[in-house]
């Protein structure tokens, strides 16, 4: 099974959402720390590269360890 990496704090996680149904999509929040795994999934890919230009971690993280 693959895993997914919090982008907050790097803890595994089974998955970064869960679709309930065909318009219900719920995004998983960490087991270890609380917050959203992959709360990028939701962003443009313009205040993602803003992000990493600003050397945000969570940004960095999610284009070199989620792969969705
Ligand atoms: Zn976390």
């Amino acid at each position: 099974m693959q895993e997914y990496i919090c982008v907050h704090c790097g803890a595994n996680n089974p998955s970064v959402y869960k679709q309930f149904s065909d318009e219900i999509i719920k995004l998983t929040k960490c087991d270890n720390c609380n917050n959203l795994v992959g709360e990028y999934v939701e962003t443009e890919y313009s205040i993602i590269i803003i992000d990493m230009l600003l050397l945000r971690k969570e940004a960095l993280r999610h284009v070199l360890l989620i792969q969705i």
